[in-house]
């Protein structure tokens, strides 16, 4: 993967994941706080960590930001800054920022203002994990809208040893309503496996779909088996 310059700015709880997880993926971190014990507790795990308020222009300036292709502003409850730091950020001209938004009005701010792409972490997670509350068996969740999503699953036990076409899962009788995307077996992804591929134990399944209809793989209900 191609190695990219990210600064992240507020190393609180979210922004602190971001830039380690950024790290381990091998990219140029500079994660930025004005709180130098932040700073200090991220030492070692990303490239640089530096004490700076970020809405002050000329020491963002000094720490060459206006070269980093991408931004990540992390600060959340305080909405202040967090507007103020990303309109610095676009007058800098870098080309992708993503804010973090704690409410509907910062985010609306924060798109008027131009900032490339506003994310809800609180909203996102919470919506997560109602999903995979009522969607048992289920390992993984994205939602498309509020009834239909992805999921991983892993293979029921009665689909083990059986081809996708006597699972249901065939081309042209799909007997569940959903479309299984792809296998996942250790380590190798089948994309749009065909009808014929047999599954095996541990097997993942990702698919698409309805809510309910996903939910029926794991747990068969109502479903016509002819
Ligand atoms: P979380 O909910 O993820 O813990 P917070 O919103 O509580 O996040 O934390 C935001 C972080 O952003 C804090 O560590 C705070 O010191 C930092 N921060 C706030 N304003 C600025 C600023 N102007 N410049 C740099 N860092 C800031």
């Amino acid at each position: 993967m191609k190695t990219t310059q990210v600064v992240v700015i507020g190393l609180g709880r979210f922004g602190t994941t971001v830039a380690t997880t950024l790290y381990q993926m091998g990219h140029d971190v500079l994660a930025i706080d004005k709180n130098s014990n932040k700073v200090q507790e991220l030492a070692g795990q990303v490239t640089y960590a530096v004490a700076a308020d970020a809405t002050d222009e000329d020491a963002l300036r000094e720490l060459g930001i206006e070269k980093f292709e991408y931004a990540v502003v992390a600060i959340g409850s305080n909405t202040e800054a967090s507007i103020m730091v990303s309109v610095l950020l676009k007058s800098l001209e870098i080309t992708n920022v993503v804010a973090r938004s704690v409410s509907k009005l910062q985010g609306q701010t924060l798109d008027r203002i131009k900032v490339d792409k506003v994310v809800y972490p609180e909203t996102d997670m919470g919506t997560k994990l109602a999903h995979d509350l009522f969607l048992p068996g289920i390992e993984q969740y994205m939602e498309l809208t509020s009834t239909y999503g992805i999921s991983k699953i892993k293979v029921p036990p009665r689909l083990i040893n059986q081809s996708l076409k006597n699972s249901g899962f065939g081309n042209l009788r799909d007997r569940y309503g959903v479309t299984l995307i792809a296998i996942q077996r250790g380590e190798d992804i089948i994309i749009n496996p065909d009808e014929n591929q047999n599954l095996v134990s541990n097997d993942t399944l990702i698919i698409a779909g309805p809510d309910e209809k996903i939910s029926d793989v794991v747990r068969p209900t109502n479903i016509s088996e002819d």
